[in-house]
């Protein structure tokens, strides 16, 4: 039997070998995507990863980032050809299910993980190696497995939130849990019952603190591990882009290079099979504390939801047509970094070591106190530019003189090294 996944086509095996191969990529396919549910447990799908990484050991590490309120790990797959450890490439963050009930958001990063491993159509090849290449991609398909456990049990409780025990009565009962998206520190509850809600009963519960929950705590740990480029945060529940600040009163960057790159996504993203086009928005309704938001703060990620459907699909074949057309949303956003205009760089000391710098675009203004560094781990920064242009890349670390460099953001990705001249004091 041959499954039938838009964009996924095998050559007609003429020997027996190649029969017995397609066979067995067609049940890793299967696997993957099985094409009459979209309701994988948790434990399907770390073994769908753990299955990924036995069968691409250079190209894969399995990780675990954390762990929930119910002891389930919080899985993730990191892909790039010959991973390093750590990797000295950009990184591109891709999670679903922050929202457990939202399944299909976990159908479309467990399909970005085949696409990235098992796809061999001519069409897409191409810039799948160039992604696999020069990218390393953090694939978190489950942030929540304990809300989708909920909705896989038809649990009373809220598949929406986690599985925290609000009220400390010793079980997980309907009113419990956090909403993991108003749960990130920047804002948290700033809008006070408008962006989200102090009542451990309500749905959109923000959690007892900023970053209180484990699922938070373990994709801010990732994200200041890798510091991603991008992120896509996989939604449903409407078919939209949302792009950063998605907070009202947050001024954003001047210009804003996340907002274009979006308009230029929504531009290019195909019809949904829903019957509607992908529109940018700011926002869906007014919303403090997300992921989206505190990535884009903390470390200038161009952090964008995409809300992937308006409804579950109803049938398989339209659950992979909005797959098929969704998956374009992290292929063209890829395509974008790699062709630029963007910049990546290094900062280093004098010695030629890897420095914690501040790195800004003197042609952005920041409006919101962003402190935006290079990753600890080698000084690496990598940034999506508005448009072509010349731009002056600045470097600085407290107490040492400012160094800045010019690229030229006609000419696709430009790369810089900035070497502040001093080497940082000893301890
Ligand atoms: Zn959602």
């Amino acid at each position: 039997m041959r499954v039938s996944l838009p964009g996924v086509r095998w050559a007609p095996s003429e020997s027996g070998l190649n029969r017995v191969i397609d066979d067995a990529v067609s049940r890793l396919l299967r696997w993957f995507m099985p094409s009459s549910s979209s309701r994988r447990s948790p434990e399907q799908v770390a073994t769908t990863l753990a299955e990924a990484h036995r069968r691409h050991p250079t190209r894969t590490q399995l990780q675990t980032l954390g762990q929930t309120h119910e002891g389930r790990p919080i899985v993730a797959l990191l892909i790039g050809d010959a991973l390093q450890q750590p990797d000295p490439r950009p990184v591109v963050l891709l999670d679903g299910a922050h929202h457990g009930g939202e399944l299909l958001s976990v159908d479309i990063v467990l399909d970005a993980i085949a696409v990235l491993l098992e796809n061999h159509t001519p069409e897409l090849a191409p810039r799948v190696e160039r992604f696999r290449r020069e990218l390393v991609f953090l694939c978190v398909p489950e942030v929540n497995p304990d809300g989708v456990h909920a909705v896989l049990t038809d649990s009373a409780r809220s598949d929406r939130k986690n599985a925290r025990d609000n009220n400390e009565n010793g079980r997980v009962d309907a009113a419990d849990g956090v909403d993991l998206n108003r749960n990130y520190p920047y804002r948290w509850g700033s809008l006070g019952e408008k962006g989200s809600s102090s009542d451990p009963k309500n749905v959109y519960y923000r959690g007892p603190a900023a970053a209180s929950e484990p699922e938070t705590q373990a994709m801010m740990a990732a994200a200041l591990e890798h510091h991603p480029v991008a992120s896509i945060s996989f939604h449903t529940g409407t078919v939209a882009l949302l792009a950063p600040y998605t907070i009202a009163g947050a001024q954003n960057p001047e210009p804003n290079e996340a907002w274009i790159v979006a308009e230029e996504l929504a531009r290019q993203l195909p019809r949904h099979p829903q019957d509607r086009d992908f529109v940018l928005k700011k926002n869906l309704y007014p919303v403090d504390g997300t992921d989206q938001d505190w990535l884009r703060h903390e470390l200038g990620t161009l952090a964008l939801i995409v809300e992937s459907a308006r409804s579950s699909p109803k049938t398989a074949e339209e659950r992979v047509a909005i797959i098929d057309v969704v998956r374009h949303s992290w292929m063209l956003l890829c395509d974008r970094f790699l062709d630029g205009p963007s910049v990546s760089g290094q900062v280093k000391n004098a010695a030629g070591e890897p420095v914690v710098a501040t790195v800004r675009i003197a042609e952005q203004a920041l409006q919101e106190g962003e402190v935006w560094t290079t990753r600890m781990r080698d000084g690496r920064f990598d940034r999506f530019l508005p448009g072509p242009g010349t731009y002056t890349i600045v470097a600085e670390v407290a107490g040492q003189p400012a160094v800045s460099a010019q690229v030229d953001g006609m000419a696709g990705r430009a790369t810089v090294e900035l070497i502040i001249p001093e080497a940082p004091a000893s301890p």
